[in-house]
């Protein structure tokens, strides 16, 4: 055996560079494998669960794919952690937390410098990243992906090197109310700078995206738009397809924010039809500061870069420097080689479960939810969009967001308070803050019974 095989500590060793599309395609949730061709076995089990032939599921042993998460085993103020924050960041599995640790343990040096053992590795795992990524949100090429820290980096490179150059005096952006600031400032900053300006599309209270409003803001001076997939506030799974097919008859490139899609949803951007797709590492059980823009090819060769350094040349002299190809021309600098070394562990990870799996699991956690928060006096949800995604937007009824979430803290459970990031979506209805519970598909019933329990407690404790 060699080194190299012996000491991978993912289920299966990670490509060289530039190779092992086929591979992480037949691993992919969207793409099944070739008729004849048996799946590799070690993809096909991960923490007890165990995926059929052909993406079907014969079981899962959901109890012990939470087994897989150590995090989970803490106490917190005493109690027994109840981590309903996964739309802020996913808790990691030991299937990530030791590919990040053998990153340094046996594999760290530096990407695409060094033709030594170790430089190749490094350079294995992090372009294993961008060959995962591509075949997870199925894209056409690995050179689709351009790897980023995550989907705030994606749009503001798309802003400073797709919009800056095209947009002119009078022209707009358009998004819309439910959207995350990653999807908003960047566009905000370019407008400044323009003298073009941003257009809302607006969305009703149970927080879906009013679609005939936004096709009719479709209008000659919209050269870009911007839809977040799946709102981190309200779980809305927005009709990405159709607003695709919408912006493409009309020539106005989107981009898609899949940030809070791509943990939760088996994906396939070439079938969406968008032509900017971003998500974020953190989010999907990987390690944070990774993350990917997909990009139409053609649009990234047309981008000019956006950051200079190391790593995105061809040639430099004082006189003018010559570019790499995309998507490197894109990555200058040191990358978070550990961290995508993660990534590759938690894409395997999420695949060998399957999306459609993970999707199933977390609407019937979302179903268990709903009826029991609904029950308790004074609570109101907000986002109730049908085939919305496992978060849980609320308030209860003379109590602050801040205090609710600080006392549910000292009972062991984690949710988020605050204005998600999505400040105009706070004011829409008339808030400044919500507390928020994400789940995820190793969450339990009984968290959620602790959940509800813990919010019956606060409300005693401050009646
Ligand atoms: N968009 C959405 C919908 C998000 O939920 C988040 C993270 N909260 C982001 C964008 C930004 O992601 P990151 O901070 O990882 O770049």
């Amino acid at each position: 055996m060699s080194a190299q095989s012996k000491t991978f500590p993912h289920p299966n060793p990670p490509p060289r560079a530039g190779e092992g599309d086929e591979r992480a395609a037949r691993q992919s949730p969207s793409l099944p494998p070739r008729a004849g061709e048996e799946p590799a076995p070690e993809a096909l089990l991960i923490g007890g669960a165990r995926r059929a032939d052909g993406g079907g599921l014969e079981r899962i042993e959901w109890m012990k794919i939470r087994q897989d998460f150590p995090i989970l085993q803490r106490k917190v103020h005493g109690k027994p952690l109840v981590y309903l924050d996964s739309a802020n960041t996913s808790q990691k599995p030991r299937q990530v937390i030791e590919a990040v640790d053998a990153f340094y343990r046996e594999h760290n040096a530096n990407v695409s410098r060094a033709v030594h053992q170790l430089g190749e590795e490094a350079t294995a795992l992090y372009e294993g990243a961008r060959t995962r990524l591509a075949a997870f949100i199925g894209a056409n090429h690995r050179d689709e992906i351009v790897l980023t820290s995550g989907t705030t980096m994606a749009t503001n490179l798309v802003a400073y090197s797709y919009l800056l150059p095209r947009l002119k005096p009078g022209d707009a952006v358009l998004v819309t109310a439910m959207e995350h600031h990653a999807d908003i400032v960047p566009w905000q900053l370019i407008c400044k700078s323009t003298g073009a300006h941003l257009k809302v599309a607006p969305i009703n209270e149970a927080g879906e995206l009013i679609v005939d409003k936004f096709i009719e803001a479709l209008t000659p001076e919209v050269k870009f738009a911007g839809v977040v997939h799946v709102s981190n506030v309200l779980g809305t799974v927005n009709p990405v397809k159709e607003l695709a097919r919408e912006c493409r008859k009309r020539g106005i490139p989107l981009l898609v924010d899949g940030s809070q899609a791509a943990p939760h949803l088996p994906l396939d951007v070439k079938s969406i039809g968008c032509d900017f797709y971003c998500v974020t590492g953190h989010k999907m059980c990987g390690p944070t500061g990774t993350g990917a823009l997909w990009a139409r090819r053609e649009l990234l060769e047309a981008m000019p870069p956006f950051f200079g350094g190391g790593e995105m040349i061809k040639t430099v002299s004082f006189e003018g420097t010559t570019f790499a190809d995309s998507p490197r021309r894109f990555e200058a600098g040191t990358p978070n080689i550990a961290g995508f070394a993660g990534l590759v562990a938690a894409i395997d990870y999420l695949s060998g479960i399957g999306m459609a799996n993970v999707a199933a699991r977390e609407h019937e956690l979302l179903e268990y939810a709903t009826p029991r928060l609904q029950a308790i006096p004074g609570m109101r949800i907000f986002g109730s969009a049908p085939g919305k995604a496992a978060v849980v937007s609320f308030l209860v009824d003379g109590v602050h967001a801040h205090d609710l979430a600080t006392l549910l803290d000292q009972e062991g459970v984690a949710v988020r308070s605050g204005h998600h990031c999505a400040h105009p979506l706070m004011q829409f209805y008339g808030v400044a803050a919500t507390c928020r519970a994400s789940l995820a598909f190793w969450n339990t019933e009984a968290e959620i019974d602790a959940f509800v329990d813990a919010i019956g407690r606060v409300r005693k404790l401050l009646a």
